[in-house]
């Protein structure tokens, strides 16, 4: 395989939207296997106690498999939980367990409960070209620690109905990130899911994504495509179950344009309509 550009500094990127089912999981799992397939080093973290990233990794997840859920609470760091991927070398994941259905209420009363994360990515950071963390269906205490601990977002958004609904409160979360807790925080990336070309609805929902965010949207497009929702049951992303199919080719794509595009730099962040 072409080996893509490293980036100076590791990039931590969070996947996030508080709608479920959106293609959150598929997209960093995806992104994980075709950045490490290209020779970076990878870390992925499931931080979603239905641990379903950790399911496509192949990945035991458990009640009680050291996991994320101990790196929150502090006995762990991720050095100590993160398992080696079989689908690429420089490939690990951080299993996320049941165990953090709880996380949210363990960690309300402790201190600096929002900066967990980003205290224990700290110390892997200078092991990693690329840290992706799978944020769960709500803006939580989890996706909060993953918004205090990320330098960018990325946003997956489905091509239907509804798709811009809710986006505010996401972007107004990210927006009191940022003057609060992570002042460098960018939503650098915007990643069109489940496309079905038969619809005209998915054109109008990518038109109008694209005025929203301009250039931070990917070209790449995810189609719907069923070899993507089958690869999960075999333990896999659709990258090794069928790299042939449309839903793999268009991640490739996408992780690609991620990969060649780089980090926006400070000046071009946080303008409407992205860098160009
Ligand atoms: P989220 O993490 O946002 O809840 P998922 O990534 O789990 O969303 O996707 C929701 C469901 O849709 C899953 O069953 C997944 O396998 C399926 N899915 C995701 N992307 C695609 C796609 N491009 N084509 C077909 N099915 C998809
Ligand atoms: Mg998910």
């Amino acid at each position: 395989n072409e080996v893509w550009p490293k980036p100076a500094d590791t990039r931590i990127i969070t996947v996030a939207n508080q709608k479920g089912g959106v293609g959150k999981t598929t997209t960093a799992v995806n992104l994980a296997v075709a950045l490490a397939h290209h020779g970076l080093s990878v870390l992925l973290i499931d931080l979603d106690p239905q641990g379903n990233a950790s399911t496509a990794m192949g990945v035991a997840h458990h009640a009680g498999t050291p996991s994320v859920y101990d790196v929150l609470l502090g006995s762990s760091s991720l050095q100590d939980v993160a398992v080696p991927v079989e689908a690429a070398p420089g490939l690990r994941c951080v299993p996320a367990t049941i165990d953090l259905a709880g996380a949210d209420i363990e960690l309300a009363s402790q201190v600096a409960r929002e900066h967990r994360l980003r205290k224990a990515i700290s110390g892997y950071e200078p092991q990693a070209d690329y840290i992706l963390i799978d944020c769960p269906p709500a803006l939580g205490l989890l996706t909060l620690n993953a918004l205090v601990a990320g330098k960018e977002i990325l946003i997956p958004i489905q091509c239907e109905y509804y798709a811009l609904e809710g986006l505010a409160q996401l972007l107004n979360t990210v927006e009191l990130v940022r003057t609060q807790l992570n002042a460098t925080l960018d939503v650098s990336t915007v990643l069109l899911t489940m496309y079905d070309s038969r619809t005209r609805l998915a054109d109008q929902v990518a038109d109008e994504v694209r005025q929203h965010f301009g250039a931070k949207v990917i070209r790449s497009v995810i189609p719907r495509n069923v070899r993507v929702s089958e690869a999960p049951g075999y333990g896999q992303t659709v990258m090794t179950y069928d790299a042939g199919s449309r839903g793999a080719v268009s991640y490739l794509e996408a992780a690609r344009e991620l990969a060649e595009r780089g980090r926006p730099s400070p000046a071009e962040q946080n303008q409407p309509g992205g860098s160009s």
